[in-house]
């Protein structure tokens, strides 16, 4: 073991780099970074260009993301603040989320801790391609976010990749991977399947460890193991835990 001297001013010690041998206090240098921060790069209206500036919002490097966790994680939340900071540059983002009696219509992307926002509803025979490019015909954005993903189709899924590829807009959905029965859920299979980008939203079980499953509790308490993927409006609680605690609720029954 390399002994590291002992440094009373911890923050003068240089790690790394020729410092290697012990601790010498060192005179905190100025770097200077290279001019490319936002100040620097061309701005609409401005007149630093010549010619149109370019959009600020098809980018060509766009992506489809996937941010996926069990329920109570602080997806939506999330999402909205990303929205938030899109916002906070002065660019715009369309928001999609699920609506199972298929309706057209504004519904509202909701927080447990009190954000909100309108997005479109996006039902089950909704071709999300097909809205997104009437949305850009109404003005650009910089990102096309999609909340409960988990209930996407596996077409719908082909058709947010498409968006992505052809309208070149970065789409990002936010879902659950698995269900109570511990199975993926359709539109998270076939997001897992063709996104680009996946991140994972952590949340932890009652012991601590990473959840990574969830039970649905009927109305004795006990985890329930059979019944709808989609039942919504039922008196059911949803717990997250980790697989170890959710085999004991179930039963271990694989
Ligand atoms: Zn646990």
């Amino acid at each position: 073991m390399t002994a590291k001297g002992s440094c009373a001013e911890g923050r003068d010690a240089e790690v790394g780099g020729s410092g290697r041998q012990g601790c010498r206090v060192i005179t905190p240098k100025v770097i200077a970074f290279p001019s490319v921060l936002p100040t620097d790069l061309p701005r609409r209206g401005a007149g630093v260009l010549p010619g149109p500036a370019a959009p600020a919002t098809h980018t060509p490097m766009a992506k489809l993301y996937f941010h996926y966790s069990t329920m109570n994680a602080g997806k939506s939340t999330l999402l909205l603040q990303a929205a938030h900071n899109y916002h906070e540059m002065g660019m715009e983002t369309y928001l999609l989320t699920a609506d199972f009696d298929d309706r057209a219509g504004v519904g509202q992307i909701g927080s447990r801790i009190g954000l909100a926002r309108e997005a479109d509803i996006y039902g089950p025979s909704a071709d999300l391609f097909a809205m997104i490019e009437a949305r850009l015909a109404r003005g650009a954005v910089a990102c096309v976010m999609v909340d409960e993903a988990q209930w996407l189709s596996k077409s719908q899924v082909w058709q947010l990749a498409r968006a992505v590829d052809d309208l070149r807009v970065p789409v990002m959905c936010y879902g659950l991977r698995v269900d109570f029965r511990g199975e993926l859920f359709p539109g998270s299979a076939t997001l897992l399947a063709l996104a680009d980008e996946m991140r994972e939203v952590r949340t932890i079980c009652h012991c601590g460890k990473k959840a990574t499953m969830v039970i649905r509790k009927g109305p004795d308490g006990k985890a329930l193991v059979d019944g709808d993927q989609v039942q919504v409006g039922g008196n059911e609680t949803y717990v997250s835990l980790c697989r170890k605690h959710f085999r004991e609720a179930t039963g271990d029954r694989t």
